[in-house]
């Protein structure tokens, strides 16, 4: 008989951030397949003689191609393993989970999903920025910024992206924050816009980062904000606490 794949989300960096659901599963697994930026004290949640497989992937750094990755979860499940597939975040939100769970029912493996806390939303809530707030904005927008604008693999409209007046979030986006905050402006938001980078949310190295638009990429690199941060533009970036 087959076992399972659960797709379960870590949350965005705290431990104590995993769903119920998810420490359950967690601690009922028999393989446990999980990325590098999973909270690492949840490991030690796993059943003593649970496998523990790393397959995370580090920005430009050493990782498992997706494809081995499936087969890894869909080998495991036909064993008639109990497979957790741990991601950070939640694994859907530019977590490559919708592959996974694909590729395990191409294999007739069913799945399970536990949503996970995404820090596209409660990364700059860990840092005192609420998503939205009434009266300021009435939605937002999270984008990934791993390819620059212009660049052949963007298919992001970033005038639509400028003249929006929702926060906008922007993942995978440290690298390429001077060429994304310029489109911003070059399309029309005004770079006075309230803007916030928070490094680390949900761990005890959080650093938030508050500025303008148009000076967030160079205070940015002033302070040496490294992977993985979160960048917020709009007016809850600036909204004060008290
Ligand atoms: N599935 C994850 C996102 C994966 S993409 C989620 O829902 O949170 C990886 C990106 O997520 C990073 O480049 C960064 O932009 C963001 N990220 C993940 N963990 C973070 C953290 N603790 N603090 C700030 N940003 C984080």
């Amino acid at each position: 008989m087959s076992g399972r794949v659960i797709l379960v989300g870590a949350g965005p960096g705290d431990p104590d951030l995993v769903t119920v659901a998810g420490l359950k599963a967690l601690r009922a697994a028999d393989v446990i397949v999980t990325d590098r930026l999973v909270p690492k004290g949840l490991l030690e949640e796993a059943r003593g003689d649970a496998e523990i497989i790393e397959v995370g992937k580090v920005p430009r750094g050493e990782f498992t191609p997706q494809e081995r990755i499936n087969e890894i979860l869909v080998e495991h499940a036909m064993r008639g393993k109990n497979v957790v597939r741990f991601k950070g975040g939640d694994p859907f939100v530019f977590g490559r989970g919708f592959e996974e769970w694909q590729a395990c029912a191409a294999a007739g493996i069913p799945v399970d999903y536990i949503p996970g806390i995404s820090s596209s939303i409660a990364g700059g809530g860990l840092a005192g920025i609420p998503i939205t707030h009434r009266g300021v904005t009435q939605g937002y927008i999270v984008v990934s910024g791993h390819v620059p604008p212009g660049d052949e693999r963007c298919d992001l409209d970033w005038d639509h992206l400028a003249a929006s007046r929702l926060s906008l979030v922007i993942m995978m986006g440290v690298k390429y924050l001077p060429q994304i905050t310029q489109r911003l402006v070059a399309g029309g938001r005004d770079s006075q816009t309230p803007a916030a980078v928070v490094e680390n949310a949900g761990l005890p190295q959080m650093r938030l980062l508050r500025s303008t638009l148009g000076e967030i990429a160079e205070a940015a690199r002033e302070a040496d904000i490294r992977p993985p941060a979160v960048t917020i533009l709009g007016e809850v970036a600036g909204l004060p606490v008290e």
